[in-house]
């Protein structure tokens, strides 16, 4: 788990600037132990800020992916925040029936994919990779 600190001095040094809603949402998703929808966000942060709209998160939720501080994660279309944004290879292990997800960031990954890419003259902008599967805590529990 990332923690708010983490994040502020990931941003600090890469001058990213975070606007009070950044760290709103920010601070929302880090209370969550797993991904959660645009619209659970935004139920969150209507508590303290009835206003807000939708595309008001989204906009935010863009941001952050562009700055690897969150993921979006297709097969769920959920959000979550990176558990290591410095390291921008992550390989998210998805849980199909809890919603948990898992992060590693294993170079030697990263590195077989860049000679493949490298093979086909392909230019890689993205590199996140999704795993589905059970995780620990639902394995024996589902078959
Ligand atoms: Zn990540
Ligand atoms: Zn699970």
């Amino acid at each position: 788990m990332i923690k708010l600190n983490d994040i502020k001095a990931y941003c600090l040094r890469h001058q990213i600037r975070l606007t009070p809603l950044r760290l709103k949402v920010i601070a929302a998703l880090i209370t969550q132990n797993q991904p959660i929808s645009a619209y659970d966000l935004l139920a969150i942060l209507k508590k303290d800020k009835p206003e807000i709209k939708i595309m008001s998160v989204y906009r935010v939720l863009d941001f952050l992916q562009s700055h690897h501080i969150a993921h979006k994660i297709d097969a769920t279309h959920t959000y979550s925040l990176c558990c290591h944004p410095s390291d921008q290879l992550c390989q998210l292990f998805i849980c199909q029936s809890c919603g948990r997800k898992f992060e590693t960031h294993a170079q030697s990954v990263y590195e077989s994919i860049s000679k493949l890419a490298d093979d086909k003259k392909f230019i890689i902008k993205q590199s996140k990779i999704e795993l589905i599967g059970l995780c620990h805590l639902c394995v024996g529990v589902i078959d």
